[in-house]
């Protein structure tokens, strides 16, 4: 399917779809099953994943612009396909044997299961090398132990992805990585987190208590597990990006709207050279972010080294939409400090862009260590 086909039937079902849900996520914090029933027909939960396993097939910058609609709408429900996509499913997808595709994979390109990606921990999140988590091998199994925090979409997960300290030797940690189903023995889950934004998608913390897994359970080889971190975030910080232009691009929607209605001074404010001046910003940081986020998933499709430019897409495109969501709150007045406008929404939501999957910091040092390599 074309790009421009892709991005006209995903915003059109975003807005007839998705949209009427936001109030009621926005009030109760709920998940939206009924979205995700129909996202699940739409192959929302397989973006990137071969036709041969049940996925939509499309190219890293087609998953893009669906993540991007989705977010433009809400930008919760962006976050839950970013993260399932990108740094859950692409994963088992990629590193995954082909028992593990068929166990793990198959429901969750179905959207019959959602999956997580578990890094962080009380101790370790910027350093996710301090993790605690331990697994230690008795015969064919694994027991895990720890607690991560901050699990987007846990409270709805089938499947979770956990990286554990496996060993050590002389100083030196080891990590390896599980796919955990939510039901197994020895895993719970915490409430909702009470978040800023992003509401009805729910975050919560995941305890292991003498968790005993299969060695089937491990994805990739014993100790490769910060390996396959690494490389998993250089992709899910695209599907940051991604929602973080959506986001951007829904605070510009809103504010055209709004500043083409809006009377003061017996003109509409979209005629003041000041408001004009804002949109304009906000509309040329936008294109400039959507060719940072593509550039990069392009050079991912094309399987070449893509670290330093997606960590260039998330870092500008999360604090694209952090400034666009200002800007139109200002565009906004005082109608935008209220609840009867989606802007205050978008406010909180985009936000947090520039915490998650690595921090505007982070993203500097992963730039800077690729310049200076
Ligand atoms: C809503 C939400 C959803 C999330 N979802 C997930 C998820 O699904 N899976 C997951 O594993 N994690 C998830 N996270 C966790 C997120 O990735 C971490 O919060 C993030 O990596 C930062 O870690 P921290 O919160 O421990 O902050 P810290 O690492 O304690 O950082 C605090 C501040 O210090 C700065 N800082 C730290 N070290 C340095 C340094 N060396 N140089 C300069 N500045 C530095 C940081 O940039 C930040 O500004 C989520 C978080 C939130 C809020």
């Amino acid at each position: 399917m074309k790009q421009v086909v892709i991005r006209r039937t995903v915003r059109s079902d975003a807005e007839s779809i998705l949209a009427p849900l936001t109030a009621e996520m926005e009030r109760t914090a709920k998940f939206p099953r009924e979205w995700a029933s129909f996202a699940a027909a739409k192959h929302y939960f397989g973006l990137e994943i071969p036709r041969v396993w049940g996925g939509a097939g499309l190219d890293a910058v087609s998953a893009c612009i669906v993540i991007e609609e989705v977010s433009r709408v809400s930008p919760a429900m962006g976050l839950c396909l970013s993260v399932h996509n990108s740094v859950a499913a692409q994963p088992v997808y990629l590193y995954g044997n082909d028992a593990q595709r068929e166990k793990f994979l198959a429901p969750m390109v179905k959207g019959d299961t959602i999956g997580t990606f578990c890094l962080t921990e009380p101790n370790a999140g910027s350093d996710a090398s301090a993790l605690e988590t331990t697994a230690v091998r008795e015969g064919d199994n694994y027991i895990l132990n720890g607690t991560k925090i901050f699990v987007t979409n846990g409270g709805v997960s089938g499947v979770n992805l956990i990286f554990t300290m496996s060993s050590s030797d002389a100083g030196r940690r080891y990590y390896s990585l599980f796919i955990v189903e939510s039901r197994h023995p020895g895993l719970d889950k915490g409430p909702p987190e009470e978040l800023m934004g992003m509401r009805g998608n729910p975050v919560c913390s995941l305890s292991l208590h003498d968790c005993r897994v299969s060695c089937e359970n491990r994805l990739g080889g014993e100790d490769e597990g910060m390996r396959i971190a690494i490389a998993t975030l250089h992709g899910g910080r695209i599907g940051i990006g991604a929602q973080a232009v959506g986001i951007a691009q829904g605070c510009l929607d809103a504010s055209l709207v709004y500043s083409r209605e809006r009377v003061q001074f017996g003109k509409k404010i979209s005629e003041q050279g000041a408001v004009q001046g804002k949109l304009s910003d906000m509309a040329t940081r936008i294109e400039a972010a959507r060719l940072l986020v593509y550039r990069a998933a392009f050079l991912k499709q094309k399987g070449a080294e893509y670290g330093k430019e997606s960590a260039m897409a998330k870092l500008f495109a999360s604090e694209t939409a952090v400034d666009a969501a200002r800007a139109g709150v200002q565009i906004h007045g005082g109608y935008g400090y209220t609840k009867a406008y989606a802007i205050e929404r978008f406010y909180r939501d985009a936000k947090v862009c520039e915490i998650y999957e690595g921090t505007s910091e982070v993203q500097r040092m992963v730039i800077a260590r690729a310049l200076l390599k």
